[in-house]
C-alpha cells in the first residue's frame, strides 16, 4: 500500500508489515513496547479497506481486525529514512586537518566516564582512529583494558 504524505513524500508499506506493526491493545503491549502475539501467529490477511485521515490511517483487514497508524509512526518506520539516518558516515581526512578533531584522552577518562568513552567511539566511527594516553606498559593492563 502506498501512503502519500502532505509534504509530497510517498512510502510503500507491505500488508504483512502493517499487520505485524498494528498497535491496538490486542496486538501490542504499549507499556512494555512488545508484540502481544508471536510473529508466526499473525494471520496472513490482506487489507480490506483504508480510510485516510489528516493525522492517521485506519485499516480494516479482511478478518475485520482494525488498525490505526499515525502518520508520524509511519514516517519514522520508513525503511529508506531509517537506514539513511543510521548509516555510518566516515569523514575523509589527511594529515593535520584532523589532528585536533580526533579523540585524545587519558585512559582513566576513557574507562571511568561516559563522555570519555563516547568521544573515543565517536572518533573511531568518524575518523577510524582515537588516542588513549597513559596506558601502562604492563601486559596485564593492556589485556584487561
Ligand atoms: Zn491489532
Amino acid at each position: 500500500m502506498e501512503v502519500k504524505f502532505a509534504d509530497g513524500k510517498s512510502i510503500t508499506f507491505e500488508d504483512c508489515w502493517l499487520r505485524d506493526h498494528c498497535r491496538c491493545s490486542s496486538c501490542y503491549h504499549a507499556a512494555t513496547f512488545q508484540r502481544a502475539k508471536h510473529i508466526l501467529d499473525i494471520p496472513e490477511v490482506f487489507i480490506f479497506e483504508v480510510q485516510f485521515e489528516k493525522t492517521h490511517i485506519l485499516i480494516t483487514w479482511e478478518d475485520d481486525h482494525r488498525s490505526v497508524f499515525q502518520a508520524d509512526f509511519l514516517i519514522e518506520c520508513d525503511f529508506n529514512t531509517w537506514t539513511e539516518n543510521r548509516r555510518l558516515k566516515p569523514v575523509l581526512w589527511s594529515g593535520n586537518t584532523v589532528a585536533e578533531k580526533v579523540a585524545r584522552l587519558d585512559i582513566d577518562k576513557f574507562l571511568n566516564s561516559v563522555d570519555g568513552a563516547k568521544s573515543v567511539f565517536k572518533s573511531l566511527l568518524d575518523y577510524g582512529i582515537a588516542f588513549i594516553e597513559g596506558v601502562s606498559i604492563k601486559n596485564i593492563t593492556t589485556c584487561n583494558s
